[in-house]
Formats: structure tokens, C-alpha cells, sequence
């Protein structure tokens, strides 16, 4: 067991989210454009040495942060090894300072899961499961390419609960083809007969690049056209969602989010309100001090700068440093001032005026009267406790694009 980070601070230590990136999957689903790719254990192996590697190297900057919540994201994190998992784990716990009540999430596909690799998360200290499940329809999971049926997610589900797992997110997905505003409610249903502590619900997006887009809007060809549900039935799915997990217990506190009392989660909470984040592997985007950035893209170039094979160790001063990021973007006030609404909003309990004073040393009127004052009339953001916040009214979520692109 490595020591743990100790580090003697003479300032209160300022809070961090930890984002892992872990770009595997088993299979790519067909409306997929997420950064991830099938790989052999190899090559994962070796990208959890990277990932380690990355983590020790960056841990020199954060020397005034407490990482207040850990994020395995993906790509499928549950094809790695419980092993795997530890060996990071550890790495965070050596050189970070970690608070002993972090959140730490692991995002999972049915399919990928086992009961002792569940035991072997909860040993290694992940203490939240998200459970990719998508649909409860066999037929509509089959149609989405994913690699598993509704039964191994129920099976997978009871096992996380035997291993542990007090706090379990499972996400869905509505507007699928074929599906029906009855079959979306039998989804919601079953899934929250079950219990979870969290469930996201988003609606599919058609991205090109994907077999999804290739089929997009090939009408009237039978073969390949996607038979995505129309505006009327859409409609209905979403307002059948927020109905029915609220008379299940969950609250909305999020446009896509629902969760029971305490279990929000706690690291996409601080995505919304601009808390800073690192990004860790391949892809992943990083928010400290009002720069945002973003790793590269290119496995090969990671991979060989972070966990070089022995034929090229010992020569990394030849590595060109610029190629390991993507985007750097440093925001200016307005950019920050906009971010602040755009992603607060997002919250069921909006933005606190208070805080975007002290943040910015203005008030809010003073820079967005006008959009504020034409909101407010059509009625789609209210003020309340005194005025002292804001948020958006249940038709401005319901026209949450619109309202947020106005600022
Ligand atoms: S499991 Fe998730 S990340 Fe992997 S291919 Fe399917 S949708 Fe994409």
C-alpha cells in the first residue's frame, strides 16, 4: 500500500474533480461518437500505467486542491480488472490529497460486470455505480447495437447491490426508433420499481459519422431509414418522464437528471457550477482557473509519451509536449459570466445572484437586463428567495435551448 498523500497547508485546500477517461469498449453502439474503441488487455494494461503515469505528473500543480469527487468515465470503465482499478486508485490516494468523503463514480455496461469484479470496485473504494441500461425493450437495446439484453442488466443490477453498492445511477434513453411513449413509461417503470438512488434520462441524438447518421433521413428507403418516434409522441415521452419519477420519489434537479434525496451527483454538480475539474487520459477535458483544455485524441501519441514501450524509454525530451493537448481555451469575463447561466441554469435550483457578484464584482441586471427582463415576461425565468436567486420556470425547462442560448 503507497503512502498516503500528506502535504502540510497553510490555506484551506480548494476542492477538485477528478475526471478518468477510459476510451474501451466491447463493441461500438451504433449511434455512438463517443471517444472510444474496442482494445485487447494489452493495450489497456498499458493505458492504465499511462493514466498513472499522467496523475503522478500533473500532481505537482494540485498541491493546493482536495479532490472532493473521482469520475471514471467512457468508453466502458468496467472492462477494467478490478486489479486495474486499484492501481489507479492507489495512484490518486499516493499523490493527491483525497477527502475521505469523496465521491468516486464508475461508469459500467451490462455485459462487463461481474460479482467479484463488482467486489473488487468496492474494495478498490468506488462508492457510486452508474449502469449504463438504456432501454428495458430487448427489441430497442438490439436496434441501439448494444452488446447486452435487459436481463443481464437485472442481473448485473442485484449483483452490484450484493457487493455493495449503496448508490446506483442508471442511465436511459428515450426517442429510440421504433419506441413508443408506452414502451419509454414501461423503461421508467421497471427501472424505478428498482430503487435506484439516481436515474439519467436523455433523449437520443442523431451525430453524424455514426451508422445512426448514415440511416438519418433516408426515407423512403425501407431498408435503412431510422424510424425515429414523431414530435407528438416525443412530446409525451418527456412529460411522461418528470410524472412519473416524481410520483416515485425522485426530484428533477437537473434538465436530464432525477435523483432521491442526498444522492445528486455530487461530480456532474460541479461541472454545472464551474467547480474546478482534471481531466486524466485520452480526450478529457480539464477546467482550472478559467483555462479549459483538452487531451489528445490520439491513442498512439499518449500512449508513447506517457507509458513509452523500452525501445523508446529514455528519450522523451524529443517528445513535442503541444502534441498532447487539443484545445486550450482561456476564458475571458464575458465568456465566464455567460458560462456561470449557461450551465447554472441547467440546476432545478438555478444560480445565486450573491455568487455572481462576488465572482465577477457585478451584478446580474447590470450586464443582462434586457435578456433578463424579456425572459421574466415570457414568463420562462422567475426570481425567488427575495429575489436573491434564479431559475428557470417549468416551461422555460421545457424550452431550456432556447432560454440558455440567450445568453
Ligand atoms: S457503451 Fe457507451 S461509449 Fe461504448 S460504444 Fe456504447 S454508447 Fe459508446
Amino acid at each position: 500500500m503507497t503512502e498516503p498523500f500528506s502535504f502540510p497547508a497553510a490555506e484551506p485546500l480548494r476542492p477538485l474533480g477528478l475526471y478518468l477517461h477510459i476510451p474501451f469498449c466491447k463493441r461500438k453502439c451504433l449511434y455512438c461518437d463517443f471517444l472510444s474503441a474496442p482494445a485487447d488487455q494489452e493495450t489497456i494494461d498499458r493505458y492504465v500505467d499511462a493514466v498513472c503515469a499522467q496523475l503522478s505528473r500533473e500532481a505537482a500543480n494540485y498541491r493546493t486542491y482536495q479532490v472532493e469527487t473521482v469520475f471514471f468515465g467512457g468508453g466502458t470503465p468496467s472492462l477494467l480488472l478490478a486489479g486495474q482499478l486499484d492501481r489507479i486508485m492507489e495512484r490518486i490516494r499516493s499523490d493527491y490529497a483525497l477527502s475521505k468523503q469523496a465521491e468516486i463514480s464508475l461508469e459500467s455496461n451490462p455485459g462487463t460486470l461481474t460479482a467479484d469484479r463488482l467486489s473488487g470496485y468496492r474494495k478498490a473504494g468506488i462508492n457510486r455505480l452508474s449502469i449504463g441500461l438504456q432501454s428495458a425493450s430487448d427489441a430497442e437495446l438490439r436496434e441501439l447495437g448494444r452488446i447486452h439484453d435487459y436481463s443481464a442488466f437485472l442481473e448485473n443490477y442485484r449483483q452490484a447491490r450484493r457487493a455493495g453498492f449503496d448508490n446506483i445511477n442508471v442511465d436511459l434513453m428515450s426517442a429510440l426508433p421504433g419506441q413508443t411513449a408506452k414502451g419509454w413509461l414501461d423503461t421508467l417503470k421497471r427501472t424505478a420499481d428498482l430503487e435506484p438512488e439516481h436515474i439519467s434520462a436523455y433523449s437520443l441524438m442523431i451525430e453524424e459519422g455514426t451508422p445512426f447518421g448514415e440511416r438519418y433521413g433516408k426515407r423512403p428507403d425501407p431498408a435503412g431509414f431510422l424510424p425515429l418516434p414523431d414530435e407528438e409522441e416525443e412530446r409525451l415521452m418527456y412529460e411522461q418522464t418528470e410524472c412519473l419519477l416524481q410520483e416515485y420519489g425522485y426530484r428533477r434537479y437537473e434538465i436530464s437528471n432525477y435523483a432521491r434525496p442526498g444522492f445528486l451527483c455530487r461530480h456532474n454538480v460541479g461541472y454545472w457550477t464551474r467547480r474546478p475539474y482534471l481531466g486524466i487520459g485520452l480526450g478529457s477535458a480539464s477546467f482550472v482557473d478559467n483555462v479549459r483544455w483538452k487531451m489528445t485524441e490520439d491513442l498512439t501519441v499518449y500512449l508513447d509519451h506517457y507509458a513509452p514501450r523500452a525501445a523508446v524509454k529514455g528519450t522523451p525530451s524529443s517528445f513535442d509536449e503541444r502534441l498532447l493537448y487539443q484545445e486550450i481555451q482561456v476564458l475571458d469575463k464575458t465568456e465566464q459570466m455567460e458560462e456561470f447561466l449557461i450551465l447554472g441554469l441547467r440546476l432545478r435550483d438555478g444560480i445565486s445572484l450573491g455568487e455572481f457578484r462576488r465572482q465577477f464584482q457585478v451584478g446580474l441586471r447590470e450586464v443582462y437586463g434586457p435578456v433578463l427582463d424579456r425572459l421574466l415576461r415570457q414568463g420562462l425565468l422567475l426570481f425567488y428567495e427575495d429575489g436573491k436567486k434564479m431559475r428557470l420556470t417549468k416551461k422555460g425547462t421545457d424550452l431550456s435551448n432556447y432560454v440558455l442560448a440567450q445568453f
